[in-house]
C-alpha cells in the first residue's frame, strides 16, 4: 500500500522538530521548578517568562496578559466561567454564544446555566456567520460575556470577529473568541481587534498535546478556576510546565512566520482537493463554500453516502481524515455544526472533513479526492435501489 495520507491537521499536527528541540533540555538539566529561589528554579523561571514574552508578541500582547493553560478547552472554560463568575452581582445573567462551537466553549455555556446564569444562542446563517440581528437582540446590556469563535473546526469558515468584539464592547459585554483553529492562519492581534480574551492550543500549531495560551486584556473581570498556589499571579495556580511553555513558544513564532506562504500553499491545495472531487462527484456538497474560509479545512457531503463506512474505508485505504470534530468519532449523532447551519440530516450524516497542513502535498489530495470519489461510487453501486 502507498504511504498513509494524514488529512486530520484540524485534529492535531505533528510535533514540529525544532520544537521537540526546544522542549529537550526542560526534560534533562533544566528541570527546575520555576517558583524556587535556587539557580535551577531562577533558570527556569527565565525560561518561562522568556516563553511568556513571545507568545505574548505573537498575539500582539503584553506578557501579564498571558496565561497559561493545559488546553485550549481550558482556556475556552476559562473565559466563560471565568468572568462569568466575575460579573456575578453586576445583574448580567446571560451568556451569550454560537451553536457551531467546539464542545469546550458548548460546555462551559451549560456549566454556567448550571449555576444559575442564562444560556443564548445566536443564530447563524447557513454561511456559518453569526446573523446580526440575532447578536444585536441577544447581546444586550444583561449579558455577562459573549464568545463567538474565529474559524469554525468542521467547516473551516471564518467570523467578523473585530465587528462582533466591537459591538459586544459597546454593550459592556465582555468578548471572547476561540481561536484554536484560527491562530497561524488569520491575524490574531489584540492590537487590531478589540478581542477581550482569545484561547490557543499548541497541538493544532506544531506543539504537543496539553499546552494552551489564554490571552485576557488588562481590565477584564476574571475569577480563577483553580484554587491554590500564586502563580500566574493566581489566575491559574499549579507548577507551570516550562517545557510546554517553551514549545508553544517556539510553535507560535513558527506560524506567524510562515502564515502567508503557509495559508497561499493550503488554500492552493485544499482548492485543488475540492475540485478533484466535484469533478468526479458533481452533486457533492461542500459546506461553507462561497463563505470566508479558513484554508485548511474542507467538509465534503455527497448524497447517498454514510461518514462512518466511509471514514472506515478511507483508512483502509490509507486516507486518514474525520466525520466532524475528533472528540465526536465513535459516535453517531450528526455534528451540532451542519446541524445549526441547515444542513440535512442525510447530509450532515454524510459529512466527511479533511484538514489540511505542514505534511499535505500535491500528490497527497489527488490521491485523496481520487480514493474518495471511487468510495462514493462504490458505495452508490452497491446501496439499495
Ligand atoms: N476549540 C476548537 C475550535 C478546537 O478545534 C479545539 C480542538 O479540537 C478546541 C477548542 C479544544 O482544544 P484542546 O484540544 O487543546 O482542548
Amino acid at each position: 500500500m502507498p504511504e498513509p495520507i494524514y488529512l486530520d491537521h484540524a485534529a492535531t499536527t505533528p510535533v514540529r522538530e525544532e520544537v521537540f528541540a526546544a522542549m529537550q533540555p526542560f526534560f534533562g538539566p533544566r528541570f527546575g521548578n520555576p517558583s524556587s529561589v535556587h539557580r535551577w528554579g531562577r533558570d527556569a523561571r527565565t525560561a518561562l517568562d522568556e516563553a511568556r514574552e513571545r507568545v505574548a508578541r505573537c498575539l500582539g500582547a503584553a506578557p501579564d496578559e498571558v496565561v497559561f493553560t493545559s488546553c485550549g478547552t481550558e482556556g475556552d472554560n476559562m473565559a466563560l466561567i471565568g468572568v462569568w463568575r466575575a460579573r456575578r452581582g453586576e445583574h448580567r445573567p446571560a451568556a451569550v454564544s454560537t451553536p457551531i462551537e467546539h464542545k469546550a466553549v458548548l460546555g462551559a455555556l451549560h456549566q454556567i446555566a448550571k449555576e444559575g446564569g442564562e444560556e443564548r444562542l445566536l443564530a447563524v446563517a447557513p454561511t456559518g456567520r453569526v446573523e446580526e440581528a440575532s447578536f444585536d437582540a441577544l447581546v444586550r446590556d444583561d449579558a455577562a460575556v459573549c464568545s463567538v469563535m474565529w474559524v469554525n473546526n468542521e467547516i473551516g469558515t471564518l467570523q467578523d470577529v473585530a465587528a462582533l468584539a466591537a459591538r459586544a464592547k459597546a454593550r459592556g459585554v465582555v468578548f471572547h473568541t476561540d481561536a484554536v483553529q484560527a491562530f497561524g492562519k488569520v491575524d490574531v492581534d489584540a492590537r487590531r481587534v478589540p478581542f477581550d480574551l482569545a484561547s490557543i492550543s499548541g497541538h493544532k500549531i506544531g506543539a504537543p498535546k496539553g499546552i494552551g495560551a489564554l490571552f485576557i486584556r488588562r481590565g477584564t473581570p476574571m475569577e480563577p478556576l483553580l484554587f491554590g498556589g500564586s502563580q500566574d499571579r493566581g489566575r491559574r495556580p499549579g507548577t507551570e510546565n516550562v517545557a510546554m511553555a517553551v514549545g508553544l513558544a517556539c510553535a507560535a513564532e513558527l506560524a506567524i512566520e510562515e502564515r502567508e506562504a503557509e495559508c497561499a500553499r493550503l488554500a492552493t491545495l485544499r482548492d485543488r482537493l475540492e475540485s478533484a472531487i466535484l469533478a468526479r462527484v458533481p452533486d457533492a456538497i461542500v459546506h461553507g463554500r462561497g463563505a470566508p474560509r479558513a484554508p485548511h479545512v474542507t467538509n465534503v457531503s455527497a448524497p447517498g453516502t454514510e461518514s462512518e463506512s466511509m471514514l472506515i474505508a478511507l483508512d483502509l485505504r490509507g486516507i486518514a481524515c474525520s466525520a466532524g470534530s475528533a472528540c465526536q468519532s465513535g459516535s453517531i449523532d450528526p455534528s451540532h455544526v451542519l446541524e445549526a447551519i441547515g444542513v440535512s440530516r442525510e447530509l450532515a450524516n454524510a459529512a466527511i472533513r479533511f484538514s489540511l497542513g505542514a505534511l499535505t502535498t500535491e500528490a497527497a489530495v489527488d490521491r485523496a479526492a481520487d480514493v474518495y470519489a471511487t468510495l462514493v461510487e462504490k458505495a452508490r453501486r452497491l446501496a439499495p435501489a
